[in-house]
């Protein structure tokens, strides 16, 4: 007959419960929890930005742009999507506006041409794609994305990004998509100017501040705590044909890593490029442990500042918060987060 061992029973029945319990744990553990603290941050350019110079219903139509591309962003986030997805949807608003200098609306440079440039990088896996210099892809940010995800490389530049762009389906357009009048005669008061220096025989005609605002960025964190930074633009009014900015440059224009931040930059590119501008907020964080408004200010006020670059960044970190600085009269910007903030700003800095 099965004698029934009571103390052998309950021996099994406690180590049945704290495999369970372990098993609960395990499920509670911070790095399976999902974050609910995602956010998204974008900008549309800094400089010259005042608010003499611009009318009421110019500014509505300017932050009306700027909340839609928020909120395509924000609700991609908010239903579970990745920070990716937000990202490249929020900038794509942006490159099909002719607001703004990418895509639809970018810069000339001195050939009469628009050569533009994008990048993105993913703060998890620290992957990353960018081109530089297409004067044909509809959205440069989605060939950014299949240069991250469909090669070995980081950056494609020229004929050879719109011919892999096209391979790979991606929509192009006629220069004639790209053209905007306003942005044509940009260039030629830029040119106008620089052949009157010209003429009194000043040869430092880097001086001229060709500097359009109208690059456009965007840094989110989805709910998986996952952190990605990317940036379009059309580079700087009248610049050098075959000229590459800081935008498509990782580390100088765009940079994200799951342990610090994630950035964008816009201003002056060359000075973004000299002191790594995106690359430098995030080393700022992880070694010198600076906050991530800290480590912004430092980036902009001394570093950008000293060398006499101007422009802008905006910026998250890790836990969600968001940060932007500049040193120019303004800078096109907002951000969305889970917490309900949902702020536009254009003028004088005001930190999030
Ligand atoms: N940083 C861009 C470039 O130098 C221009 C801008 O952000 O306005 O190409």
């Amino acid at each position: 007959m099965l004698k029934i061992n009571l103390p052998y029973i309950f021996a099994i029945c406690l180590w049945i419960s704290f495999i369970s319990c372990q098993g609960n744990i395990k499920k509670e553990s911070p790095s399976k929890v999902k974050n609910t603290a995602f956010a998204i941050v974008i900008h549309g350019g800094a400089g010259t930005i005042k608010k003499e110079n611009m009318s009421d219903a110019q500014e509505t139509v300017y932050r009306d742009k700027l909340q839609e591309a928020l909120d395509v962003g924000f609700d991609i986030l908010n239903q579970g999507g990745s920070a990716e997805k937000a990202v490249q949807k929020t900038i794509n608003i942006l490159e099909d506006s002719p607001l703004f200098n990418a895509g639809k609306g970018a810069v000339f440079n001195s050939a009469g041409q628009q050569e533009m440039d994008a990048s993105i990088m993913d703060g998890n896996t620290l992957n990353a794609g960018a081109v530089a210099g297409v004067k044909h892809i509809k959205n440069p940010i989605n060939a950014a994305i299949l240069v991250k995800d469909s090669t070995r490389h980081v950056l494609l530049s020229g004929k050879g990004a719109e011919d892999f762009a096209k391979l790979h389906g991606l929509k192009m357009e006629d220069t004639t998509y790209f053209y905007t009048e306003k942005r044509f005669q940009s260039l030629l008061k830029a040119q106008g100017k620089e052949q009157a220096l010209l003429e009194k025989n000043i040869k430092n005609i880097e001086l001229i501040d060709n500097h359009q605002y109208g690059t456009v960025g965007c840094v989110a964190m989805d709910k998986n705590g996952n952190i990605v930074a990317g940036t379009s633009t059309g580079g700087m009014t009248n610049k050098k044909y075959g000229r590459i900015g800081d935008s498509p440059i990782i580390g100088a224009g765009t940079y994200a890593n799951n342990q610090t931040c994630g950035v964008s930059a816009t201003g002056t590119g060359e000075f973004f490029m000299r002191t790594l501008a995106a690359h430098q907020v995030s080393n700022l964080m992880q070694f010198k442990n600076l906050g991530l408004k800290e480590a912004l200010a430092q980036v902009i006020h001394t570093d950008i500042d000293t060398l006499g670059g101007t422009g802008g960044l905006i910026a998250l970190d890790k836990y969600g918060n968001v940060a932007w600085d500049f040193n120019t009269e303004g800078m096109y910007r907002g951000y969305r987060n889970a917490n309900g903030k949902n702020i536009i700003e254009i003028y004088k800095i005001k930190h999030p």
